[in-house]
């Protein structure tokens, strides 16, 4: 078997080209030459009669005449030539070749015996000879080929391992001697050194973590364990560095069993390992923060699930805080400001984090932390406070300062976890339920929220399902409500506000508070809030020619934020009312304080737009966010909704009549009309017209009503002689 360590011998010579060598004559002319070369001799010892002369100096008989002698030399040639083309065409091994010529020198001698016994004579010794030159004349030619093949595989593996970067080692287990090719110690930049050598020049290089792993791997393969020998280690070069090398081998075997040699070849990988290293660090870390990402959060919490496994008196717990409308920041102070913050609260929550908990950064401006060793959800609540009084305190970005709060939810790993996703899930609800209940505090997981989890993550469902048949105008479960706004001076109606409601299959009428937030977190509030608006306008235009009185009045829809964001949002309202064909004029958008502030930079030129079309605008709810009258001189508004929680208490609480009719004062000086949200009572409604308040909306007037109840309104309002009841209201 030609193995690697023979190729060491040929690189170690290091007397090859790169060049391969002539390849040797054809087979046949080699194996044939040395028969050509006997018989070409015996023909020309014929011709020069020289044969003759050879046989009579050594006493031999000669044939009786010349016509039979050079015959009988001819034959000979001819045999010679027969044989030797004959074990050619066999293809005969050499040793069975060698056999054939000594077999023929044998019985030419033996039969020359015989021959001579009977009377006749024969040459003996030169055709003996003769055979024997050739014999010894075939071995010759036989090593001469398989040396020129030998050399050529050689040459052949060695410029292979040259061009595959490969350095080749043969290790001797008898001796203990261990030869190197000139590349591998090129390879540990150690040109200089002995390639024979005893194994210490390889293990003496292998970093202390990868000599084990190597010898075992070794070992497993010299005990046939394994087939080949392969394994990845670092090797000390001689500048100090380690690179990384892939070793693959195979062990030589004594016909008895054992290993006599492992001969093998070595490859430096240590791109390969930086790439895969770089790979990793992308897959596990966040770019910005250099903090862990989701995924390498997530093994950090499998290694602590093991753990706890393991150690069943050691627990933890996951925080997972989430930046309250880190939004806003983006969107006012720019991204660039925005990912700085991050990553100062990054720094400033591991600042005061122990040493082996660990914080990672698991979305956008939300971060985990894993708390080992907690003793009880007091140490958990304890940390959580920590890290919200830690960031109460401002940060300064670009000589601003800017203040957040987070809310946090927390899972303990006591609740038999197994699996890292369930726990960050938990962690997850907690952090939302905090946001539910109102923002910059903590809430510690418990089953119930989970199930609620569900409930929502049904409904969603169902909603994304009423969505998708609404917008193929399928679906029967979206309704709009209409409800009357009153002139209060006349208690004419003026107009409707629509009120969606969602008829569900199994849980009956919902109300907006039961699916409106969850569809502005899905963005589902979007296709929504347009098939509203075309719905009421639609509805709209139908009463109005149903009852030409009707002209005047406005239809009221409310706008979600996130419809607001929306680019081409006025040319798609123009495209609704071209539809539709409504004015305008008869269509009045409801938006709310924070829709404004939180499109701050757009706002303006978009309203603009919108009042353009002829749409008027009114802010609803007016007195639950921002409140200030001031920057509303800045949009052009046209009606002041006042939220009903003031309405409300008229009647009830001095400062809240103090507060509507302050509130009304300062929206006539800016040129705007005031509805009165909520009227339930005759006293909140004399209260509102004595302080000369436009209009009202409440129960005290009507509730929401479905399509055929307004229409009978209308009847009515119009056609007060069909009418039975009257519409009037006593104040
Ligand atoms: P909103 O725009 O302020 O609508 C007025 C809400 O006040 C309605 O509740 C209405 O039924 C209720 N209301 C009217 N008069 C009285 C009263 O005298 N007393 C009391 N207690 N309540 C009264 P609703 O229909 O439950 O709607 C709640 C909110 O849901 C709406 O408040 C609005 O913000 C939102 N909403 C309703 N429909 C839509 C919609 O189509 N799109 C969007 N984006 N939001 C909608
Ligand atoms: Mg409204
Ligand atoms: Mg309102």
């Amino acid at each position: 078997m030609k193995t690697l360590s023979d190729s060491y011998h040929c690189l170690k010579q290091e007397n090859f080209t790169n060049t391969y060598p002539k390849l040797p004559a054809p087979e046949l002319w080699y194996r044939l030459l040395p028969t050509a070369i006997v018989t070409l001799a015996i023909l020309g010892l014929v011709t020069l009669g020289v044969s003759e002369q050879l046989e009579n100096s050594m006493n031999y008989f000669l044939f009786s005449s010349p016509p039979i002698r050079s015959s009988g030399w001819l034959s000979l040639a001819v045999l010679m030539i027969g044989v030797g083309v004959g074990l050619f065409l066999l293809r005969w091994r050499l040793a069975h070749q060698l056999s054939v010529w000594g077999l023929l020198c044998i019985s030419w001698g033996y039969g020359s015996v015989l021959i001579s016994q009977q009377g006749y004579s024969l040459p003996v010794l030169t055709p003996m000879l003769f055979f024997g030159l050739n014999g010894i004349g075939v071995a010759i030619a036989e090593g001469i080929r398989s040396y020129v093949e030998l050399r050529r595989s050689e040459e052949r593996y060695a410029l292979a391992a040259q061009g595959a970067k490969e350095g080749v080692w043969d290790w001797n287990l008898r001796t203990d001697r261990f030869y190197v090719s000139p590349q591998w110690l090129q390879m540990v930049g150690d040109e200089n050194a002995v390639p024979e050598n005893t194994p210490s020049i390889w293990f003496d290089r292998v970093h202390p973590m990868d000599l084990t792993p190597l010898q075992v791997a070794i070992a497993d393969h010299l005990q046939r364990r394994t087939e080949h020998f392969e394994q990845e280690y670092r090797l000390m070069h001689q500048d100090g560095s380690y690179h990384w090398m892939l070793s693959r081998g195979v062990a030589v075997w004594h016909p008895e069993g054992r290993a006599e040699r492992l001969v093998g070849s070595q490859v430096d990988i240590t791109s390969r390992k930086q790439t895969e290293e770089a790979l990793r660090r992308n897959a596990f870390c966040d770019k910005l923060t250099g903090l862990p990402n989701r995924s390498g959060f997530t093994q950090q919490l499998k290694q602590a699930l093991d753990r706890v496994q393991t150690h069943s008196r050691t627990s933890f717990a996951v925080l997972w805080l989430d930046i309250d409308c880190f939004e806003l920041v983006n969107n006012s102070l720019g991204r660039e400001i925005g990912d700085r913050l991050l990553v100062a609260v990054a720094q400033r929550i591991r600042s005061f984090l122990p040493l082996d908990d660990s914080l990672a950064r698991i979305g956008g401006d939300e971060f985990g932390i894993l708390l080992n060793h907690v003793q009880d959800v007091k140490d958990a609540t304890q940390m959580a406070e920590r890290v919200q009084q830690v960031l109460a305190l401002p940060f300064n970005l670009d000589d601003r300062e800017v203040f957040l709060t987070l809310s946090i939810g927390i899972a303990l790993s006591t609740a038999q976890y197994s699996d890292p996703d369930h726990l960050l899930r938990d962690a997850d609800t907690a952090m939302h339920r905090a946001k539910t209940f109102g923002r910059a505090r903590y809430e510690v997981f418990e089953q119930a929220m989970r199930t609620r989890m569900v409930v929502k993550l049904l409904l969603e469902n169902d909603f994304r399902r009423v969505i998708a048949q609404e917008s193929s105008d399928c679906s029967q479960e979206l309704q709009l409500l209409y409800q009357p706004i009153v002139k209060l001076r006349t208690g004419e109606i003026s107009g409707f506000e629509a009120l969606v409601r969602w008829q569900h299959p199994e849980q009956g009428t919902l109300p907006p508070h039961r699916f409106i937030s969850m569809a502005e977190e899905t963005g589902l509030i979007v296709p929504m809030s347009w098939w509203v608006l075309r719905a009421a306008c639609r509805q709209m235009r139908k009463w109005q020619l149903a009852f030409p009185q009707a002209a005047a009045m406005t239809i009221n829809v409310n706008l979600s934020s996130r419809q607001f964001a929306m680019p081409g949002l006025t040319r798609y309202m123009e495209q609704i009312l071209e539809e539709t064909e409504l004015s305008g004029s008869n269509l009045q958008l409801e938006i709310t304080e924070s829709m404004i502030m939180e499109n701050a930079a757009s706002i303006v030129s978009v309203l603009h737009e919108i009042r353009n079309l002829g749409i008027q605008l009114a802010i609803d709810d007016f007195g639950t966010g921002y409140s200030s009258l001031s920057y509303l001189t800045r949009f052009p508004i046209n009606t002041l909704k006042i939220d009903r929680s003031f309405v409300g208490k008229i009647g009830f609480s001095s400062d809240s009549l103090e507060v509507v009719r302050t509130i009304h004062l300062l929206a006539h000086n800016l040129g705007m009309n005031v509805t009165a949200e909520g009227v339930e009572t005759a006293e909140q409604a004399a209260r509102l017209l004595e302080m000369d308040c436009e209009y009202g909306q409440g129960f005290f007037f009507f509730q929401p009503l479905a399509i055929d109840a307004i229409t009978n309104l209308l009847q009515q309002e119009f056609n007060p002689d069909l009418s039975e009841d009257d519409p009037t209201f006593d104040i």
